[in-house]
């Protein structure tokens, strides 16, 4: 249960954390549209100021970051927290209930764009802050970055990291984003894979020609099937062996978590419209296989792959060029930039063996993130674990990774630390980010700043936040 002493100061600093939560989701601060950017930076400059830190505006050729410091108690370590103020736009209008940038109440929970992504999470987690402060608990350094890019692919994030790197230097990142579980209880996200883009075109004749001529001109949709066919295999694993030198299994620590996470393979199956059966190999394994497959198996995915004809009835034609896509996901520990040279190679390889003429052959290859996990013995993931299992009921669900691509080693890298990631917002299923009716339970408030408030005075106190639990 939550310290009975930290509870209690969540209500007593409720009033003020509930206006300053519905003050910041007013500001319709949204990036890809360009509006209220500067009105909501200035807002969480305004806050962070009031709370005692130094800090200011950091300018992009974008929108600015919020970026600051909090001195922490003698001896602890240091903590970076990131969040994103920045919402996605708001429309179609017509489906939301109440004004999207006018915060409502219905039932206890609120609704407002930004609600749960992200600027629920970020006032949790100051409020947290705060709570910690004025119980006199002892908390880490504290660096913040507050980015207004997110929703637009944070394109300025790596420059933001960079001009700031010894600003922001710390022991561990926090990444305060995404939502509590389904069930209820704390969500812990401790890595993320990587993602390597690939665009393959092959040009065949100067333009698409009659199929009698098919026993000599070369046919760019077949050479490119085959192509895509040579680097990866039917079930999407990728056949290019000098990318799979890099991988690595999961740990035995990662394998344990695993072993914890709550997966149905029948409910998931389900949720795709097909049966346990028809998902790929192999259909007899037993649930931490499949797990383990979902999460550390690395990919080369088609998705999508544009030739010839596909109108009604038929059209003889040698289609002269043929376009695929692929998005390979990386697994630890790849590397993105030998990844991308590698899926080069084995494209270049494959179009040879192809009978693809040189110069007939585009390709394009974006090594666009690295894969990463934290360590799960480092003592603020240790701290972070603990408290969610005192700030929500139930036992917190923690993944070594999630299954989709992300900005943790971006963060790891500019610290030299671990990061990882905290929801503190609705569990996704009920949360309708980047939708209409985004919401975030009152509750689910008032325990991500408990979570908050435990698990910075844990992390700087080495644990013994805990240590007077009173309820
Ligand atoms: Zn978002």
């Amino acid at each position: 249960m939550v310290d009975a002493a930290i509870a209690a100061a969540v209500e007593r600093h409720w009033p003020q954390a509930w206006r300053s939560l519905t003050d910041i989701l007013a500001i319709p601060s949204v990036s890809a549209q360009g509006r209220g950017m500067e009105e909501a930076a200035r807002y969480l400059h305004a806050f962070l100021s009031e709370m005692g830190a130094a800090v200011h505006l950091v300018a992009t050729d974008g929108f600015p970051a919020v970026v600051g410091s909090l001195p922490g108690t003698p001896g602890a370590p240091s903590l970076l927290l990131y969040g994103h103020y920045d919402v996605q736009p708001e429309d179609p209008l017509a489906l939301w209930h109440s004004p999207p940038f006018t915060p409502t109440v219905r039932d206890g929970v609120l609704y407002a764009r930004g609600a749960t992504d992200d600027k629920g999470n970020i006032m949790a987690a100051l409020w947290g802050i705060r709570v910690a402060a004025a119980l006199g608990l002892p908390r880490p350094h504290l660096r913040f970055c507050l980015e207004g890019e997110e929703e637009i692919g944070s394109p300025h994030l790596a420059q933001v990291l960079d001009a700031c790197r010894h600003e922001l230097a710390a022991d561990a990142c926090v990444l305060c984003d995404r939502g509590i579980h389904a069930s209820g209880a704390a969500q812990i996200f401790l890595g993320n894979k990587g993602m390597v883009s690939v665009e393959i075109t092959v040009t065949g004749a100067a333009r698409d020609v009659h199929s009698s001529q098919a026993p000599l001109l070369p046919n760019a949709a077949r050479q490119l099937v085959e192509i895509v066919a040579r680097i990866s295999s039917p079930a999407g694993e990728p056949r290019i062996p000098a990318l799979l030198g890099d991988r690595r299994p999961p740990t035995p620590a990662e394998r344990e978590l695993l072993r914890r996470l709550p997966f149905a393979r029948d409910a998931y199956a389900a949720d795709y419209g097909l049966q346990a059966a028809q998902l790929l190999p192999p259909t007899d394994a037993d649930r931490l296989a499949v797990l383990e497959r979902l999460l550390f198996q690395p990919t080369a995915n088609l998705q999508g792959f544009h030739a010839g004809y596909g109108g009604p009835g038929h059209k003889t034609i040698v289609p002269a060029r043929a376009t695929a896509k692929l998005d390979v996901r990386l697994v630890p520990d790849m590397e993105r930039h030998r990844a991308a040279a590698a899926v080069r190679e084995a494209v270049v390889a494959a179009a040879r063996a192809a009978g693809v003429a040189e110069g007939a052959l585009t390709v394009e290859v974006g090594a666009d993130m690295d894969p990463y996990t934290a360590p799960v013995d480092h003592p603020a993931v240790q701290a972070a674990i603990a408290a969610g299992r005192r700030a929500y009921p139930g036992e917190p669900v923690v993944w070594p990774l999630v299954d989709g691509s992300g900005p943790l080693a971006a963060f790891a890298r500019a610290i030299g630390g671990p990061a990882f990631l905290i929801g503190l917002g609705n569990p996704f299923e009920r949360a309708n980010t980047h939708a209409p009716d985004e919401k975030l339970d009152l509750d689910t408030f008032r325990r991500g700043i408990a979570m908050m408030a435990t698990f910075l005075s844990g992390y700087a106190g080495g644990g013994q936040a805990g240590d007077h639990d009173a309820d």
